[in-house]
This record gives C-alpha cells, sequence and structure tokens, in this order.
C-alpha cells in the first residue's frame, strides 16, 4: 500500500491511500478539495472512499467539493450530524474498503470532540487531531477522563505502530514537554531531527509509537519525570494517572500555546 502525505493550509496533513496497480483510492480527512484533485491527478487515481476522524472544518471542508466530482465516493464516520458520511462506523467495527487490500478497525478516541475515531491497519494509525508527535489534541469537547482512555488505547497498540496525525504542531509541541523533561536525551535527540527535517521542507510525522513514548508527556502520564514536574508545577499531590493528564494538558492551554 502507498500512503501519499498532502500538506495543505498552514500545518494540515491529508492522507491519501492506493494500492500499486488500483486506480482507486482512500483519503483521510479531506479539509479541503484542490490539493486532494492535485495528488490524485499526478498520480492517476480516482477517489472512492473517504474516511473521516472528526468533524472540525479543516478535516471535512473539501467533502462537498469532492462528491461533486467523484458522485459514488464512500464517506465513512461516526454517527454525528455535523458529518455528512453515508457509511457510520463505530469503535470496533472492521470495515473493509474496495480500495484498499486491507481492513482497518474504527477505534473511538473522543476527547479532542465527543465523537472523534481513529482508524487503525496493521501498525498504522490514522487518529486526526487526537495523539500529535510529542502533544495531543486540546479537549474542546470530551473530558479529561475520555481523552486518558483514548491516549491509553494509542498508548496499547504494538510499538511499531506509525503516528498519522493531522498536523505539522511537533517543534512547538518539543518546545513544551522540554518544561517537563529538560534533560530527556531522547527529546533533545528528536528537537534536532526535527529541526533538521523542517529546515529541508520535510514532514516531522508519521512518527514511531515506541518513540513518542520517550518523548510525548501525554503519553507518559505513567512516568515519573512528567509527575514530578506536573506536581511541581502545581505545588501539590497527584494521586493518579487522570490528573497527571489533566493538570498536563491545563498547563500547555493556559500558559504555553
Ligand atoms: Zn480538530
Amino acid at each position: 500500500m502507498n500512503i501519499i502525505q498532502i500538506p495543505a493550509f498552514t500545518d494540515n496533513y491529508f492522507w491519501l491511500m492506493h494500492e500499486n496497480n488500483n486506480k482507486h483510492s482512500v483519503v483521510v480527512d479531506p479539509g479541503a478539495c484542490n490539493p486532494i484533485l492535485k495528488a490524485l491527478d499526478k498520480n492517476n487515481l480516482i477517489l472512492s472512499d473517504i474516511l473521516i476522524t472528526h468533524h472540525h472544518a479543516d478535516h471535512i471542508g473539501g467533502i462537498n467539493e469532492l462528491k461533486k466530482i467523484f458522485p459514488s465516493v464512500n464517506i465513512y464516520g461516526p454517527a454525528d450530524k455535523r458529518i455528512p458520511a453515508t457509511i457510520i462506523v463505530k469503535d470496533d467495527d472492521i470495515v473493509k474498503l474496495n480500495s484498499l487490500n486491507e481492513e482497518f478497525q474504527v477505534i473511538d478516541v473522543r476527547g479532542h470532540t465527543n465523537s472523534h475515531i481513529a482508524y487503525y491497519f496493521k501498525n498504522k494509525i490514522f487518529c486526526g487531531d487526537t495523539l500529535f508527535s510529542c502533544g495531543c489534541g486540546r479537549l474542546f469537547e470530551g473530558t479529561y477522563n475520555d481523552m486518558h482512555k483514548a491516549l491509553t488505547k494509542i498508548k496499547n497498540l504494538p510499538k511499531e505502530t506509525m503516528i498519522y496525525c493531522a498536523h505539522e504542531y511537533t517543534l512547538d509541541n518539543i518546545g513544551f514537554a522540554k518544561l517537563l523533561e529538560p534533560n530527556n536525551i531522547h527529546l533533545l535527540e528528536r528537537e534536532k531531527e526535527v529541526k533538521k527535517l523542517l529546515k529541508k521542507g520535510l514532514y516531522s510525522v508519521p512518527s514511531k509509537l515506541e518513540n513518542e513514548l520517550k518523548i510525548n508527556p501525554f503519553l507518559r502520564f505513567d512516568n515519573n519525570n512528567i509527575i514530578n514536574a506536573v506536581e511541581h508545577h502545581y505545588n501539590k499531590k497527584i494521586t493518579n494517572e487522570v490528573d497527571v493528564f489533566k493538570y498536563t494538558r491545563e498547563w500547555k492551554d493556559r500558559e504555553y500555546d
């Protein structure tokens, strides 16, 4: 399977997938039509399926125009009236697309929004705005409990899983992570690597879960460095993972971004 990374707007990524010798393709979260049309044209593909993770405009904004050009396109998404899905999917559903030889598993990852889902293929997760490299999405609709649960599901996937997130936020996220773990060698190495990639006009995602577990403060709510940093910052004892996550997220929302 081929995965084409389509940059859009200022920092979004759309993901276009297709098999060799098959003109049919699937795109995840088409927030705009034109960048996708260009990629389809360049690769001589037609669009058969759309996978939607959540309702935000930069993830669904291209659907209406794409539907006019590809009227029979299947649109997979969660049950949410804000999302124009033609095929509703829910947690644990296994879906076989005609355009790909692989099946994907739907994972409920509510938190960033109330109906956010992710699509998991063999060692690849398309997680929308739930997890970013070295960061996670803001909680616009869900609770800290919801998001902790969602991130725990991702944390427990095979370590070699590649995280296909929807934004290039990595360098900014590393800046925050360094406030909590200034001496984390993996974090400092990742910062160097990302700076090099971006300087060359390349991308820092997808990233490997194995590495995220070493650097991402929003997956490290059970790590002593993170617990100590948050306890010190808020000058209080924190006794459970959800609260470690909550205070880490609040710290970033209120004092960093
Ligand atoms: Zn979003």
